[in-house]
């Protein structure tokens, strides 16, 4: 089977996310976009493992994409422990 993937598509790898939580260059906090559209910190991808995962289904747990805060003109509030991602 050859199967094409779309230009846009990604692996969303947590383990690097949690390994390499600043991104190079630059040093911006890294974080995860969650399915409802709401930021998470790296710290709690690591402490929340055994929820966030990247498939379905969409229950606010579910990791759709990764960011840092270079992309952000106000750094994002994470949405488990409301603190400010920097
Ligand atoms: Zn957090």
């Amino acid at each position: 089977m050859n199967t094409t993937l779309p230009w846009w598509y990604k692996t969303i790898d947590l383990r690097e996310l949690t390994t390499h939580p600043y991104a190079w260059p630059g040093g911006y906090a890294r974080y995860a976009i969650c399915d409802d559209g709401d930021a998470l910190c790296v710290k709690c991808v690591e402490e929340n493992h055994e929820e966030v995962h990247t498939d379905e289904p969409n229950d606010g747990w579910r990791i759709v994409a990764l960011d840092h805060t270079g992309n952000t003109d106000e750094p994002p509030t994470c949405a488990h422990c409301n603190k400010e991602i920097q």
